[in-house]
């Protein structure tokens, strides 16, 4: 049996797996695969369609349902372009911080669920934990959904699920979803002089950019519901984050490619946002065809996350709360697996040490204090486990 190792130790080892999303997680998955099966902990993987990422789920205590999961993610974000003072792959104590892509977001939290696990195998738990480490979730939170049917199909079925996205351990029961798109419109070229018998992919494509400029004067203004209140802010808005096309100062130009990205309040559904947004494109591709045939507006989904949405009486929320003894609402306006989870029928809550604000940064660290404050965490959650 390998030794037990310490949370800051298992974080070390982590950070030291350059896990960014567009590369492999599978040197990461081997180790954590490794180290559980020593403690005598069957590992189960959930492989992405070209086999070079894997998700990993466990299960410890009685072989019952109504367990807990601890959910997190194995990626990172790039840490190219940024000012980063030590090797953002190795874990570095300075000040009273440990440094390191992933500290806050979110391989603080999975060492903390791993010492978990191996410490509930062999302190004994009455009810089950199990682990659920994905891949590319800072890429869209893609690939929780298979990963929560595969762990459905291997492992008797849990009943609650702790997100740990950094929270500073504040109970986090409600986040905005989202739906973005890739938008390509094409038009047709003609001399800018006569730029009436052409279409403009540019000018005619600022009028959707322009629509989502009236959503947003349009939810900003109107009074928010009640569940949408507890957001900032409080209500769905529409952002434009790219663009480009055209090819000359006196030519229509031909192609105009942007994003278009909404984030919607719990209370809404994204896909009702969709289709409003589909149905405005159409519109604006038969008033370009009016002028020229050829003219498109080509939609592609680039993104899609249900809303987490505050339960009534959530079982997660509530072991949270007795936990941390933190009694306030908090709601987040990003977006985590915990929607994902709660949409397959699991009560769901986001907590988890360090603060989103430090997440994605150069230098990005958590506070030794925060860390030692979810090892606190983790440790009374193993005993209410056991009891
Ligand atoms: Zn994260």
């Amino acid at each position: 049996m390998p030794d037990r190792l310490s949370p800051r130790d298992i974080l070390a080892r982590l950070i030291a797996f350059p896990t960014v999303s567009r590369d492999s997680n599978l040197d990461l998955v081997d180790w954590v695969e490794d180290y559980l099966s020593g403690h005598g902990i069957t590992c189960h993987r959930h492989w992405n369609d070209t086999r070079d990422k894997a998700a990993l789920f466990a299960h410890v205590g009685p072989e019952v349902e109504g367990g807990l999961v601890l959910s997190g993610h194995t990626d990172v974000v790039p840490v190219d372009g940024q000012p980063w003072t030590s090797d953002p792959f190795t874990l570095t104590e300075r000040d009273g911080r440990l440094y390191g892509r992933g500290t806050t977001d979110m391989k603080g939290f999975d060492a903390l669920a791993i010492w978990a696990l191996v410490e509930a195998r062999h302190a004994g738990v009455a009810r089950p934990l199990q682990i659920a480490l994905s891949y590319d979730e800072e890429i869209g939170c893609t690939g929780a959904p298979p990963m929560i049917a595969a762990m459905q199909a291997a492992l008797p079925r849990a009943s609650a699920v702790i997100v740990g996205e950094p929270t500073n351990l504040a109970p986090v029961t409600g986040h905005k979803g989202g739906v973005s798109f890739d938008v390509h419109v094409q038009g047709f070229e003609v001399h800018s002089s006569i730029l009436d018998r052409g279409v403009s992919a540019i000018m005619w494509g600022a009028k959707l950019v322009e629509w989502a400029n009236a959503v947003n004067a349009e939810t900003y203004g109107a009074e928010p519901s009640a569940l949408a209140a507890a957001f900032d802010p409080p209500c769905t808005n529409v952002h434009v984050g790219m663009i480009r096309g055209g090819t000359a100062h006196n030519i229509t130009a031909k192609d105009c490619h942007f994003s278009m990205g909404f984030r919607v309040v719990p209370g809404e559904d994204p896909q009702a946002w969709r289709q409003r947004f589909l149905d405005r494109a159409a519109a604006l591709e038969a008033e370009m065809q009016a002028v020229r045939p050829e003219a498109r507006v080509i939609v592609t989904d680039a993104f899609s996350l249900p809303t987490f949405v505050p339960e009534e009486d959530g079982a997660a929320e509530a072991l949270v709360r007795r936990l941390t003894g933190d009694n306030a609402t908090h709601m987040v306006s990003y977006g985590t697996e915990a929607s994902h989870f709660q949409t397959a029928g699991y009560s769901a809550v986001v907590c988890g040490p360090g603060d989103i604000g430090i997440a994605h940064q150069p230098d990005e660290y958590i506070s030794v204090a925060d860390f030692e404050a979810g090892h606190d965490f983790m440790r009374r959650l193993v005993g209410a486990l056991a009891a």
